[in-house]
């Protein structure tokens, strides 16, 4: 429906140390390219722990995988006396194309505010990181109606003083938190619905043309079997998948939505 390459990006979430991490890559890319995979037209990227990206990095640069990689964190400081945080120079040095901020679940368990949400987007850019940005309702949002200011109103808070030469690349992942690791996919039409409001308000705070260049994800439960109806909206150009982004034939299954 658009000329923006879609994207499959896996969450391995706190899941696989670095041996298993490379035995994953490794089995990834030997179905992908068996089923003859174009990542040209279809880009992949896995999001491993912070501990699996040296390991990762050595096995994609090693055997020039096509695959990408990222982290599912960034610090909102570059350098100094923050313990226990990696900064985006950390990552850039890693190689890291892509990482999540505002997932929900940093949202949640480590009180991630919108304000933080922004700082990281900055700090991503500040090394030449494409930042995934997440938003989405909870349940209680979703039952009130209220779904589509919610997400607009995060969209907006994230992006605030983003200017557009960086906003241009920005990839923007819709997940319903109510979707997440539960099993309930959002249907179809709510997917397209809420990408749809934020591809507007990409408009408005940016335009028409950045915003019809910037790739819109769904997440929440994506699996073989349901992500080829998810893909066919307007306004979704690729998954942001959890749990099944750890099971190779999977989320291979899922990269070959067509
Ligand atoms: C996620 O963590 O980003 C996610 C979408 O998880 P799941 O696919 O397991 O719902």
């Amino acid at each position: 429906a658009s000329g923006r390459t879609p994207l499959m990006a896996g969450n391995w979430k706190m899941n696989l140390d670095h041996l298993q991490a490379t035995h994953l890559v490794q089995k990834l890319d030997w179905t992908l390219r068996d089923g003859k995979h174009d990542f040209g037209a279809v880009e992949v990227a896995v999001l491993p722990p912070f501990t699996d990206i040296r390991s990762v990095q050595t096995l994609i640069d090693g055997d020039r995988l096509e695959l990408k990689h990222g982290a599912q964190d960034i610090s909102v400081h570059d350098t100094g006396a923050y313990t226990g945080e990696i900064s985006g120079a950390f990552l850039a040095k890693l190689g890291c194309a892509y990482v999540v901020v505002g997932h929900s679940e940093r949202r949640e368990y480590h009180a991630e505010g919108d304000d933080v949400v922004a700082a990281k987007v900055q700090a991503a850019y500040r090394h030449g990181i494409t930042p995934i940005f997440c938003v989405g309702e909870g349940l209680e949002v979703r039952q009130a109606g209220t779904h589509v200011e919610h997400v607009v109103a995060q969209v907006r808070a994230g992006l605030e003083g983003l200017p557009v030469e960086q906003a241009r690349s920005i990839v923007v992942a819709y997940e319903p938190v109510w979707a997440i690791g539960t099993g309930e996919v959002a249907t179809p039409e709510d997917a397209q619905e809420v990408c749809a409001a934020i591809r507007t308000t990409l408009a408005e705070l940016y335009s028409g043309d950045v915003a019809d260049g910037i790739r819109v994800l769904y997440g929440g439960s994506v699996k073989s079997g349901n992500v080829a109806a998810i893909m066919a909206q307007d306004d979704v150009d690729g998954a942001l998948v959890g749990g099944a982004s750890i099971d190779p034939a999977e989320f291979s299954a899922i990269c070959r939505f067509r």
